[in-house]
Formats: C-alpha cells, sequence, structure tokens
C-alpha cells in the first residue's frame, strides 16, 4: 500500500487517468447498473474478482471506486466498502465474521441502531452480547468468554464521548483471536487512525463529517484487503446496500473541503464550549477535549484534533424550560444527525412524553436535559449570540 499526502488523496486519487475522459477535473457519474465485455475472457476474469472489476454496480462502480480508493487512503487502509448508510456499514462489519452461538462485547450506550442490530437483531441468528463500561480496557477483559469473537468499539461514543483505549484494547484482542471493528465517525480518519493502533475495521457514518453537505446518506468500513475481501463476498454482496454513484459523486465533492471543514469547526466549538463552561444556566458540558474532561489524557494521546460535537445540561427542572431553550433558538437548526456545514440542535427530551421530570432517566441512560449540539461553519459570533438570547430564556 501507498502512503500519499492528504491534497494528494482528497485531489487525485483515483482520478489520475482524466485523458480517459477528455480531462475533465471532476470525475464523471458512471450511471450505469452494469458493463459489458468484447469476450467471453474478459467477462469471465471479472466474474473471478468482482471486487477489483466493473461487472455489476451492486458490487463495483467507478465512481464509487474513485471513492473508495480515497477513503482507504485516509485510514491507512488496504481496502474499503462504501455502503447506502453507516447503520449498513457497521451492520456488514459485524455481521461478517460472526455464526449462532458466538458472542459479541460492545461499548454501553452505543449508536442506537448499533444497540438494536446487537440486541434485538442478531439475538434472533443466536448471537450473544454484553454493553459494557468501556473506558479502561479492564471492563472489556471481564466481559470476554470462550464464544467471543468480536468487540465492537464507539470511540468517542454517541451524545457523552466516553472513549475506549484503542491499543490496548487491540492488544487484549489480537492476544486472543477477537476481531476488533470501531466506529469512527466523531474524530474522522483525519484526527483518528485505528487501523495504526492495531484494530482491524474502522466504520464510518460518511453521512456526518465525511460528506459535510447533510444531503447524502452513505457509510464506508475499511481494513485489510482480507478483511474487505471477506464482508464483500458476504453481507456487502447478498444484503445489497450499496451507495449510489451520484452520492458517490456528491462525497467525493464533499470530502475535498474535510480538512478545511474539520479546521474551521474547532476552532468555533473551542469558542461554543469556553462560553457554555461559563454560563450560570449551565450544568455540566461534555466535550473530550475540555481540559477537565475526565479521559483528557486519552484524548491528547489518541486524538490528534477537535470535532464540532458537544453536549451540554441546564440547570432546571422540568423539560419545559429545555423547550423554551430549544425553541427559541434561530440559528442552530433542530433535528438529527450532525457534521453538516450547517449548527445542529438534538434535545433529548424529544424523546421522553412532555413535562418529563429532568432526573426522570435510569442510571446509565443519557440526562433528559442533555442537549447535542454540531457545530457548522457560520462565524462564532453568530452561534454565541444565538446561544445567548436562548439561555436567557431557561
Ligand atoms: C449517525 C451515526 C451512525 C449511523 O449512520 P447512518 O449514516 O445514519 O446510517 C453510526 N454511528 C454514529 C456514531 C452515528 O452518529
Amino acid at each position: 500500500m501507498q502512503e500519499h499526502d492528504l491534497s494528494y488523496i482528497l485531489n487525485q486519487l483515483g482520478e489520475e487517468d482524466r485523458e480517459r475522459h477528455r480531462g475533465a477535473v471532476a470525475p464523471p457519474i458512471y450511471q450505469s447498473s452494469i458493463f459489458a465485455f468484447a469476450t467471453v475472457e474478459k467477462m469471465r476474469a471479472a466474474f473471478g474478482d468482482e471486487l477489483d472489476n466493473t461487472l455489476y454496480t451492486r458490487g463495483n462502480n467507478p465512481t464509487v471506486e474513485i471513492l473508495r480508493r480515497k477513503l482507504a487512503a485516509l485510514e491507512g487502509a488496504e481496502d474499503a466498502l462504501l455502503f447506502g448508510s453507516g447503520a449498513a456499514a457497521i451492520a456488514a462489519g459485524v455481521v461478517a465474521g460472526l455464526r449462532a452461538g458466538d458472542h459479541v462485547v460492545c461499548v454501553q450506550k452505543p449508536y442506537s441502531w448499533t444497540r438494536t442490530l446487537l440486541r434485538d437483531f442478531l439475538a434472533r441468528f443466536g448471537v450473544s452480547h454484553s454493553f459494557v463500561d468501556a473506558r479502561e480496557v479492564a471492563g472489556i477483559e471481564a466481559a470476554l468468554t470462550a464464544q467471543t469473537r468480536l468487540i465492537v468499539l464507539e470511540s468517542p461514543n454517541t451524545m457523552t464521548y466516553e472513549q475506549q483505549d484503542l491499543a490496548a484494547v487491540a492488544t487484549l484482542a489480537r492476544a486472543r483471536g477477537i476481531r476488533t471493528l470501531v466506529d469512527n465517525s466523531y474524530a474522522t480518519p483525519l484526527n483518528q487512525r485505528p487501523l495504526a493502533l492495531g484494530i482491524d475495521l474502522v466504520a464510518h457514518s460518511a453521512t456526518k463529517y465525511l460528506n459535510g453537505h447533510s444531503d447524502v446518506v452513505a457509510g464506508v468500513l475499511c481494513g485489510s484487503k482480507a478483511l474487505i475481501r471477506e464482508v464483500f463476498s458476504g453481507p456487502y454482496m447478498t444484503l445489497g446496500a450499496m451507495l449510489s454513484p451520484h452520492d458517490a459523486w456528491l462525497m467525493i465533492r464533499g470530502l475535498r473541503t474535510l480538512p478545511l471543514r474539520m479546521r474551521q469547526v474547532a476552532a468555533s466549538t473551542a469558542q461554543v464550549v469556553e462560553f457554555l463552561q461559563n454560563h450560570a444556566k449551565v450544568e455540566q458540558v461534555w466535550y473530550p477535549h475540555a481540559a477537565d474532561d475526565p479521559q483528557a489524557a486519552l484524548t491528547r494521546r489518541q486524538i490528534s484534533g477537535a470535532s464540532g460535537l458537544l453536549s451540554f445540561t441546564l440547570r432546571c427542572e422540568t423539560t419545559a424550560a429545555v423547550e423554551r431553550f430549544c425553541d427559541a433558538l434561530q440559528r442552530f437548526l433542530m433535528t438529527v444527525s450532525w457534521g453538516g456545514y450547517e449548527s445542529l440542535l438534538f434535545p433529548v427530551a424529544a424523546v421522553y412524553p412532555p413535562d418529563t421530570r429532568v432526573g426522570a432517566h435510569k442510571p446509565g441512560q443519557v440526562p433528559v436535559n442533555l442537549l447535542r449540539l454540531s457545530i457548522g461553519l457560520e462565524e462564532p459570533d453568530v452561534l454565541l449570540a444565538d446561544l445567548a438570547q436562548a439561555l436567557d430564556r431557561v
């Protein structure tokens, strides 16, 4: 595998042969489901290796392949597969090596559909699981059984950003022949490189920072050629959750500005965090790059730059006060997802009935009054002013 610099990956990799397309600077969208052959011999060769030939777009497509090469290079992986969603990428990576009787260890409170995959879906096929507090590697070690085949990580994780020591988990898993998969959506490949730390598979919701424009749902799975081939001939081809050529083209475009977007987002987020930490109506702020984060030392060791996700709780008794704050925001859009050009708000109160008492959540659950922000590319002053006027309503 060849190492390329970041600009080469984003501007050139997979697009070198522009003469094939009359010099077109932006790559063409191969909007074709099938690719024809002049001879039986050539068709036979394509059947022999669908991952690296173009035969049928459920398997491989030239536009998708450009994106695939870029994302593999960004993660320092031998190969990658693009999916129609992050959930599909995670599910494919999880089920590829499992059979009935196997056991999976997973971080507690993972992304909701990762939890559902293990708890409700795979359980029906005889695969058992344990959700564990994985802030210390001992939490994972204690849950391993003779049947454990896979460890599923998410670092930092959804909503509250607990981390796992990826190198330590990889060492533990390798010694016992257990596969590891990490959801790296939060950090992006620019800021965290799990494969270099010994993790086997890296998944992303590419819907978030990698595409970055809130116009495509996509996922990616990165790993060794052998593992990617196993996923390809298993869940990838059988479940068929591939990315369309048009969506791949949009993502190639979105990806080109990833370093610029992440730089701006990190700078603005630092300002928002400081503002919230010093505001009387804010109870607690969750942000792995904060100096007082309980895992700050691990953040410094494992993540090279900040992202734009943070959470906080308001000092209030009722969800009505939370709702007044949310409804007053003008510049933050209230919705799910994150990682786009625009700043977003996700209120946990929206999944609870109205008038739920603050503190009514069960231990281990995310607090009812928790608000997650995804900081976008607006001028930070605009965002601070909006937060200030909305906090006045609490
Ligand atoms: C959004 C998200 C996913 C799922 O990705 P989709 O593209 O929505 O399917 C997985 N993991 C994390 C951490 C996410 O935030």
